[in-house]
């Protein structure tokens, strides 16, 4: 756990300005951490969420649990109802990683997640069905193991024992457990608890015999976030064979450098420890065991300060390479691998509800927009796998139900969460911590907060209250670290001017409906260095990176909905010459200029043409450019 240190910017504290450059310190939030509103609790209103959001929703029920159920029965015995789905599901190109099965899994979650969202009960039935068919075939089968390896059951007792077999089966299995836990959690099915808790039951007596060394052997390959989903299990069913289960399936290898604070990552596979780290802190948790915690904390840090990219991913060719070698791998096709973020961004938000910091905050945001809402085409709703920074490079997509990548199934929960972390309560409090139009209802304060906003292409959000009678709450809303000043105004008037980025302004009153806050925040274009490489550069404004819109010069409609995730860097490989750009990091961001239209921008080329700017979230279908090396002017 962090420690706790109050630290808000309170009401009217207008102090010293922070000098040009100068980093704000982390602010310690709280001791008592932050609490999620229920998604139910949050309305999205329209804006490139509830859009991204919308098309998730779409492609969840175009899609057949049945045909992802497939093998499931095949393996249970029983009579598959439709044929099944190909790419990582089936195809032999994938047959070696072992991940058959993993797309039930996602969809399950996503479906939960999508009804509780939304309320929409096609979303529950689709749930139910797919929890009422893993019991069928637990009760065929007369065990709790629930797979779609096409091997049967037998694979994971190899495994389990310790013969040489390919892939990644306990990621896959990973992804199930974790359906099952959100089929509960959003939809109150109790029979997902039964089918989940009967499948833990296995995989605790599976690994029973398991010395702690072949323990610690098997979990060399990369196993999901099976600490997590167990530690999970273990808080809400009080039953402790889980959290021993949980710790055992925390790689002690990671675990260790990290809780003395060393950083051993250069050269291992990224998003196999993600999820390992949300595990370590989950397990922190639910136990209080100050190793996972600091362990979770100490990683956080050193991904997030020093071995991200400026949009929030990190890695090339889904690995962590050394801090000084970025320049050799910033302009890889294969760079920010989008279930990184999805991981990484789930950390964030775990850390900062638990007492952490605003720099959680301002990460988790930096990710939300330049990796979780970049990574959806607006047009077909599919999602990216790597989002590398290659200049003149495209983003590419899946397609429907011919790939069924991990980033696939990462892909299909994260539009459908928005709402779990815009807002938060502490004991009396309600924070406002992302600026996305949408409403919060607080029904034992009697009150729903409306956040109107077109944030990030205005630079204000407008809060109204809904109150059955007036309520004393202190409101909290977050400085970001990236915006020098924060003006609150309550009915027109100033009610708190905030020159500490990265704290929390706030303003404690009661409350009456119809009350209307606003906050204006200040963003400017800047300049971000490449980590150890200070000539390259991106752009930023506030949260959102800039990017060079490049144009669709030798591309084909289409060309980016792609099959085989392997092939990034060879899809839409036709030459091309993006422009370069001249000048001195220090000045480069003065010569940026804004074109008229939202969120524009253009700057001017080393040979005399324009590049136009544009967030990188709003990039789709056309070349872009994100980091530029700076050529002497
Ligand atoms: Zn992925």
């Amino acid at each position: 756990m962090l420690r706790p240190v109050p630290g808000l910017a309170m009401a009217a504290a207008i102090g010293s300005a922070i000098p040009a450059g100068a980093q704000p310190a982390p602010t310690p939030v709280t001791g008592q951490g932050w609490q999620a509103f229920d998604l139910a609790e949050v309305t999205l209103l329209p804006g490139p969420f509830l859009h991204a959001r919308e098309m998730t929703a779409r492609y969840l029920l175009s899609l057949d649990a049945d045909r992802m159920l497939h093998q499931f029965r095949v393996n249970a015995g029983l009579k598959p109802r439709a044929p099944i789905y190909g790419g990582w599901e089936s195809e032999p190109l994938w047959a070696d990683i072992h991940c058959q099965g993993h797309t039930l899994g996602h969809y399950l979650s996503a479906v939960s997640l999508m009804f509780r969202a939304t309320g929409d009960k096609r979303f529950r039935a689709r749930a139910d069905h797919i929890v009422a068919e893993l019991a069928a075939c637990q009760a065929a089968s007369d065990s709790g193991l629930v797979s779609a390896f096409p091997e049967g059951p037998q694979l994971m007792a190899a495994f389990i024992r310790g013969d040489k077999v390919s892939g990644v089966p306990w990621y896959t299995l990973h992804k199930v457990y974790a359906g099952l836990h959100d089929a509960d959690r959003y939809t109150g099915n109790r029979q997902a608890r039964a089918v989940l808790v009967r499948f833990a039951d296995w995989a605790v007596a599976a690994t029973r015999s398991l010395s702690d060394a072949q323990f610690e052997t098997m979990l060399d390959v990369e196993h999901g976030g099976m600490n997590e989903v167990l530690a999970d299990l273990h808080a809400s069913t009080g039953n402790p064979d889980y959290l021993v289960l949980a710790r055992r399936f925390s790689h002690k290898a990671l675990l260790d450098p990290l809780s003395k604070s060393r950083d051993h990552l250069d050269g291992l596979h990224a998003n196999t420890q993600i999820p390992k780290i949300v595990g370590f802190q989950r397990v922190h948790e639910v136990s209080d065991d100050k190793a996972y915690g600091d362990a979770a904390a100490f990683f956080w840090r050193t991904v997030a300060d020093t071995r991200s990219y400026v949009t929030g991913g990190h890695g090339d060719g889904e690995h962590f390479f050394p801090v000084a070698d970025f320049g050799a791998h910033v302009f890889s096709p294969k760079g920010s691998e989008t279930c990184g973020q999805y991981n990484m961004l789930k950390l964030s938000r775990m850390l900062f509800q638990q007492g952490g910091t605003v720099a959680h905050a301002d990460f988790h945001e930096r990710l939300l927009y330049n990796g979780i809402l970049a990574s959806q085409d607006p047009a077909s709703g599919m999602a990216t796998y790597f989002q590398g920074a290659r200049p003149g490079y495209v983003k590419l997509y899946h397609t429907p139900v011919d790939s069924f990548w991990c980033c696939t199934g990462t892909g299909m929960e994260n539009h459908a969460k928005y709402g779990e972390a815009i807002y938060f309560r502490g004991d009396r409090s309600l924070l406002v911590n992302l600026f996305i139009p949408s409403a919060v209802r607080w029904a034992e304060q009697g009150v729903t907060l409306t956040q109107t906003t077109t944030f990030p292409d205005e630079a204000t959000t407008r809060l109204r209250w809904s109150a059955k009678r007036p309520v004393a709450l202190a409101l909290r809303l977050r400085h970001p670290g990236w915006s020098r000043t924060a003006t609150v105004r309550v009915n027109g008037q100033v009610a708190a001017q905030s020159d500490r980025p990265g704290s929390l302004v706030e303003i404690d009153r009661t409350w009456a409906d119809g009350d209307v806050v606003e906050m204006t925040l200040a963003m400017a274009v800047s300049a971000v260095p490449l980590p150890g490489s200070p000539d390259i550069v991106a752009f930023t404004y506030g949260p959102v990176v800039l990017s060079g819109a490049l144009g669709t010069e030798g591309l084909t409609p289409g060309d980016d909905i792609v099959v085989n995730e392997r092939k990034y860097g060879d899809y839409a490989n036709t030459p091309f010459t993006p422009p370069r750009l001249a000048g001195d990091v220090r000045t480069i961001a003065t010569r940026v200029t804004a074109t008229g239209k939202p969120l524009e921008f253009a700057i001017p080329a080393a040979d005399g043409s324009a590049v136009t700017l544009k967030p990188y979230f709003r990039i789709a279908h056309e070349r872009y450019a994100t980091y530029w090396p700076l050529a002497s002017a």
